[in-house]
């Protein structure tokens, strides 16, 4: 859609002005829809997504979590009842008017007041455990500065795993199961997580437990990106979720509940693309090859002619492919355009070519050119494949050591994050000495315990030996 103009592209080092950039020219989001926070997604972006969705939507389903989908408008009444989740969304919440000026209603905010009211009698009717999921949007009015997929008023794309167990050990086995489907999720998009335990005084209005996932973005901003809550009973016992055990006796359930959905792209934008734009994992690209054919007016038939039978090849290898047959514009225009797209490996033929029997193959992670013999090329393209997505993700994690510094001091570790910096201190895991390392004013905030096992340290406030070890960052 977009006719790009080569140089509109600010550099990645101004990150949001870039990011926003990359949204427009990418053809993934227009921002101009009228209302704050929201957005239209365009075709790319919606490709782009819909891969990613898929790759959720099969992985779930592979254990066993059923995809269902659940209205809207949830009943205020509902939403009252539990206290502390109310609480915590209240000044979130948009509110559905009924022509007659009644709001019995609010939008979605999340799904458990939605749902939950229903699962004692889907539990009676389907049993124990009880794994469902929808993938919808969501609706929460942020007063905070939106950013398009990072944070919006209406969350798109977005997925809610939410079970019910008989016992406390399988509700605990069962968050275990999504953490591991959360690292293939981001496997796929080539990103190594940091993933943390969150401290009690910290989770989900209401939950007594919570796994998160976070990626460090280029201005060295954490991002939320994930979490599994770990409910307890304490949802069951106010929407009276329960079932009957062995001897009769009325049991509440142990319920877990994750979500995610959009950030995951905007994560995969801000952490591949470089100054040239978007820089796709092969396995998300909506293209994930480009040929161009490089002619003259007498070479022309002949060109076009290899050019699509090179494009009926890839299709039947399972390639993603396309051809860019236009004629208005220069070739180095359309690699400037399809760059812009972050298409992974783009693949030159002229004349020279036809004549050598060779292909020129351009990858987009690293921008070098090989000569590959035209009879190779399948086998070649499918190593080339792995290899960049394998590339991408030790480039992220190379971004995250960079970011990463270790800190004695509360002065030292802050000093490094108005640099732009993550700093990586010990901390005892108490409420005091995780306020201390907090400054809420300028949005920089601890994010938990990190999974990883430590040697002891002392904690950074109080001085207490420790093995825990936490981030401390702005945070979007
Ligand atoms: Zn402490």
């Amino acid at each position: 859609m977009t006719e790009i103009k080569p140089r509109e592209l600010p550099p990645k080092s101004n990150f949001i002005k870039w990011y926003n950039s990359v949204l427009k020219l990418a053809d993934i989001a227009d921002k101009r829809y009228p209302i704050k926070g929201t957005f239209v997604w365009l075709p790319y972006g919606v490709k782009l997504m819909r891969n990613i969705k898929e790759h959720w939507d099969k992985l779930f389903q592979e254990s066993g979590i059923s995809e269902i989908l659940v209205p809207l408008f949830v009943s205020r009444k509902n939403a009252e009842a539990n206290k502390k989740w109310y609480e915590g969304f209240q000044k979130n919440l948009y509110s559905a008017v009924l022509p007659t000026g009644k709001s019995q209603f609010i939008l979605r905010p999340t799904g458990e007041p939605a749902m939950y009211p229903l699962f004692s009698l889907w539990i009676k009717d389907y049993g124990l455990p009880l794994r469902v999921y929808e993938t919808v949007s969501s609706y929460r009015y942020e007063s905070r500065t939106t950013h398009t997929l990072i944070r919006d008023r209406e969350i798109t794309f977005w997925y809610e795993i939410h079970t019910a167990h008989k016992t406390k050990k399988e509700s605990e086995e069962e968050a275990q199961t999504h953490l591991e489907i959360i690292r293939k999720i981001w496997k796929y998009l080539s990103i190594p997580p940091i993933v943390v335990n969150k401290p009690p005084y910290e989770v989900f209005p209401g939950a007594v437990g919570a796994i998160e996932a976070y990626t460090i973005l280029p201005d060295g901003r954490l991002l939320e990106n994930g979490s599994i809550n770990i409910l307890g009973q304490a949802y069951s016992r106010i929407y009276d979720i329960t079932y009957m055990d062995e001897e009769g006796k009325k049991q509440y359930v142990w319920q877990i509940c994750t979500g995610n959905g959009a950030r995951y792209l905007a994560a995969v934008i801000a952490l591949h693309g470089d100054d040239r734009g978007l820089c796709l994992p092969p396995t998300i690209a909506p293209v994930q090859c480009i040929i161009v054919p490089i002619m003259q007016k007498k070479s022309k038939q002949e060109v076009e002619a290899e050019c699509l039978k090179l494009k009926e090849k890839l299709r039947e290898a399972g390639i993603r492919v396309e051809i860019d047959l236009r004629e208005n514009i220069t070739p180095g225009e359309k690699f400037y355009q399809w760059e812009i797209k972050g298409v992974p490996v783009r693949i030159e033929m002229g004349p020279r070519e036809i004549q050598k029997k060779c292909l020129t193959v351009f990858r987009r992670d690293l921008l070098t050119r090989e000569t590959v013999e035209s009879d190779k090329i399948i086998e070649y393209l499918n190593g080339l494949m792995s290899d960049i997505g394998a590339t991408l993700e030790n480039r992220v994690k190379k971004l995250f050591d960079s970011k990463v510094k270790d800190f004695d001091t509360i002065e030292d570790a802050f000093k490094w994050v108005r640099k732009g910096g993550v700093a990586k201190v010990s901390w005892c895991g108490e409420q005091p000495c995780y306020e201390r390392i907090c400054e809420t004013e300028q949005a920089i905030e601890a994010i938990g315990t990190l999974l990883e096992t430590e040697k002891k340290h002392e904690c950074i406030v109080c001085k207490k030996e420790t093995t825990n070890r936490t981030l401390v960052s702005k945070i979007y």
